[in-house]
């Protein structure tokens, strides 16, 4: 029998992003429901026609989502907190919606559930509450639609789902407390997912995909006895179909011996993040005689081609220990671009180095194919030698400049002077700044307006000048709208830019740029990761001008707005010919040059956004410090160390789950973090007490994600829980961040809450 090949999940926002348009166009008003289903189930059928096109043997169904597959985890589960449930909206597909972006209308004013990133990606996923685990039961049909839909289109998919161990480890209880895994929730949720089994048995799936990215984290006690008790009931249930048990993201070798010994069909292992450790588990342990081992030799994580080679290596590695192998994607191809098709601004001679989704399906086949294949077939096979051309001689334009300016760097390169202490004193003196000061995280909303003016620029209708016009006129009435409310620290609105990070990527040396290249971040938000392809660089200053306009145009203290050097690698796609530490140093070079240059210009606070740091902290603790820590903080330093004391330096993060990593944070050595906090718990907050955290922090005190507007009162509720856990003189009042993707008539209103919060609270000090 050949080689079976299955992909774990398939981008569902669509080429041209038809999904995000359709579903926005729906929360507007602009188009109905049916107008949604209809799109959606276009693209579902698209998609499962290119993979079956492709030669795919198991295509999965149910990766669809109209915004997140764990939220839909919970809606199946009837996870569904009751203050939705009371919302008593006609369709499911509402409730949901009302779970992710929260809803304030005629039928009520609830807060969205949290979100947060789903392991290293950039993708967020909706955490689910669970207040009991009484009402658990089968509540949705959307595994079995999408099955019999694509089966009606002549393709028999292999269903996926995320498996009941991930999601009750993600999950929480009410009020963000952690769950108790009693007996009750274990039997409740094993029975569901053992009821979804045998409908597909029924339903005539051969294949059941179980995804468990959660076993690649370190164990704690008794998840090992969670996981086991789970699958052995699910198992139980399990006819005809064939269960495939999912991992990605690292390894599982600290459980892969209770996993071989469960007896699933199938167990999917990431041979691209976690290769050694999950190699070497397989050979210490072997593999179950009737089990096939799922190779995950795509990575579904980068935009590379695939080096054949080394993919077939993998596969014969574990040949070694089962012929029962299959090849698959590492994880699900979500996390990257649709297709390099249309990317005609990227010569021939580079892109033909990517592979998007719809490249990385022939990649799997080929790879299939060459597995299979003897010696000879192998070498006259085109595809391979094809795949090795690729690989063979240098391929990234080194800079020697660059090497050598990093090879020069010294330990006080990476050391501010004086300590933090003594300068948040003397910045107290100069920017003369309240108690509890208030400021925003840098970009105020982009309307149509601000983009088709861009757009317009790209394709020469209209001049630079005129567009620095207009952006000028922005920056000019944002400012003054910001004065009339009264804040207290000013930003000039990001106007300029179309995302954080591609605009720094156009700015420097070594970077290429996609038209069309979209990844999903939450929801119907997308980003379009620049690539990392050559040493970088700074060729000219960047934001400068901007900033010193827009400090020329107000009394107050205007804060200049960077990207950090971790988050535009974090947001980026890598080079993997160095490491990663080696590109975040060079980018740290020449985010420093504009820091010195912004100082020289007047401004006396700058902001370096380091929104994904947090991010990519890897998934075993035994790595947090020497494989990212260790030189991701270090890198931060690097970017601020030669401002003068007064400068005062800001750092953003989004989402504050760094309660483990508070003294990593503060080794930073910023002045000043604001956080992303109003969707979280505020846990961090006691991190931050008791390390003694010297660094003044602003813990976003509400929800930008969500359309509604926070009261007054919230925010001053807000400020005072604050209050319990920090000392006064260290607290900024801030909201979350991402403002540029809200629109002016709730940002206005809800900021004119926050300072007036702000101000009450002050008063009564
Ligand atoms: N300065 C950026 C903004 O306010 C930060 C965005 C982010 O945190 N992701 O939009
Ligand atoms: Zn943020």
């Amino acid at each position: 029998m050949s080689t079976l090949t299955s992909v774990s999940g398939f981008p569902r926002i669509g080429q041209n992003r038809e999904l995000k348009k359709i579903i926005e166009g729906y929360w507007k008003g602009a188009n109905d429901l049916a107008a949604v289903k209809a799109t959606a189930a276009e693209l579902r059928a698209k998609h499962w026609k290119l993979q079956q096109n492709a030669g795919i043997d198991l295509i999965p169904s149910n990766d669809f989502s109209y915004f997140d597959q764990l939220l839909d985890t919970a809606i199946l589960l009837n996870v569904i907190p009751k203050r939705y449930e009371r919302l008593a909206f006609e369709n499911q597909e509402d409730t949901l919606f009302s779970m992710a972006r929260g809803y304030q209308g005629d039928k009520g004013d609830v807060t969205a559930l949290p979100m947060k990133k789903w392991f290293t990606t950039n993708y967020h996923y909706i955490v689910p509450e669970l207040e009991s685990s009484e009402g658990i039961k089968l509540n949705s049909t959307k595994p079995f639609d999408e099955f019999n839909e694509a089966k009606a289109l002549g393709v028999l998919t292999k269903p996926v789902l995320i498996g009941p161990y991930t999601f009750l480890k993600l999950a929480r209880g009410a009020n963000a407390q952690k769950l108790e895994y009693d007996k009750g929730l274990v039997n409740a949720v094993a029975a569901v997912y053992a009821e979804v089994l045998g409908k597909f048995n029924e339903l005539g799936a051969q294949w059941l995909q179980l995804d468990e990215p959660y076993l690649v984290l370190d164990k704690e006690p008794g998840d090992v006895e969670l996981f086991k008790s789970l699958y052995t009931k699910i198992l139980a249930a399990k006819a005809g179909v064939k269960v495939l048990l999912n991992t990605y993201f690292g390894h599982i070798a600290d459980i892969y011996e209770t996993v071989n010994l469960l007896g699933f069909d199938g167990i999917g292992l990431d041979l691209n993040e976690g290769r050694e450790e999950n190699l070497e588990a397989v050979s210490k342990y072997g593999v179950a005689s009737e089990t096939t081992i799922f190779a995950g030799v795509i990575n579904g994580r980068n935009i590379w081609r695939n080096n054949y080679a080394t993919s077939l290596g993998l596969v014969d590695a574990i040949k070694q220990v089962t012929a029962n192998v299959a090849v698959s994607t590492a994880s699900s191809l979500l996390h990257v671009p649709f297709s390099t098709e249309g990317e005609t601004g990227i010569p021939a001679e580079d892109l033909k180095h990517f592979a998007f989704a719809v490249e990385k399906l022939d990649e799997l086949k080929e790879v299939a194919v060459l597995a299979d294949a003897t010696e000879d077939e192998k070498k006259a096979s085109a595809a391979l030698a094809a795949n090795q051309a690729l690989f063979d001689g240098t391929r990234v334009a080194a800079d020697p400049a660059v090497a050598e300016r990093v090879a020069g760097l010294t330990a006080d390169d990476f050391v501010r002077q004086p300590a933090r202490e003594e300068r948040q004193k003397l910045q107290r003196e100069a920017l003369g700044l309240p108690l509890l000061p208030t400021t925003t995280i840098g970009s105020f909303p982009q309307s149509k307006e601000v983009r088709a003016e861009r757009a317009k620029l790209r394709k020469g209708e209209i001049t630079k000048e005129a567009y620095d016009e207009f952006i000028k006129a922005q920056i000019d009435a944002c400012i003054k709208h910001q004065e009339e409310i009264g804040l207290d620290v000013l930003v000039h609105g990001e106007f300029e830019r179309n995302d954080m990070v591609e605009y720094f990527g156009q700015n420097l040396n070594g970077f290429l740029f996609t038209k069309n290249a979209w990844v999903q971040s939450y929801g119907t938000r997308c980003v379009k990761p620049p690539i990392v392809w050559g040493d970088v660089s700074r060729a000219k200053p960047i934001t400068v001008e901007w900033s010193a306009y827009a400090q020329s145009r107000t009394e107050h203290v205007m804060k200049g707005m960077l990207t950090g050097p971790v988050t535009i690698l974090n947001w980026s796609w890598p080079r993997e010919d160095i490491t990663h530490e080696e590109q975040t140093k060079q980018l740290a070079l020449a985010i420093r040059d504009e820091v010195l240059d912004l100082e020289a210009a007047g401004i006396k606070v700058i902001q370096i956004d380091e929104a994904a740091l947090r991010e990519k902290l890897p998934l075993r603790k035994s790595d947090w410090h020497v494989k990212y820590l260790d030189w991701a903080v270090p890198a931060f330093r690097l970017v601020h160390s030669a401002v003068k004391p007064t400068t005062q330096i800001h750092t953003h993060m989004c989402y504050s789950e760094f309660n483990d990593i508070i003294r990593d944070i503060d080794a930073m050595d910023a002045d000043v973090i604001s956080f992303e906090a109003s969707r979280g718990d505020l846990v961090v907050l006691d991190a931050i007490h008791d390390a003694h955290f010297e660094t003044e922090a602003g813990p976003g005190v509400y929800d930008i994600h969500s359309p509604r507007i926070p009261s007054e009162q919230e925010i001053e509720d807000r400020i005072y829980e604050i209050l319990k856990k920090m000392n006064v003189e260290k607290v900024w009042i801030n909201p979350d961040c991402g403002l540029k993707t809200r629109g002016n008539a709730e940002t206005w209103p809800s900021l004119e809450h926050l300072v007036a919060a702000a101000k009450a609270v002050r008063a009564k000090l």
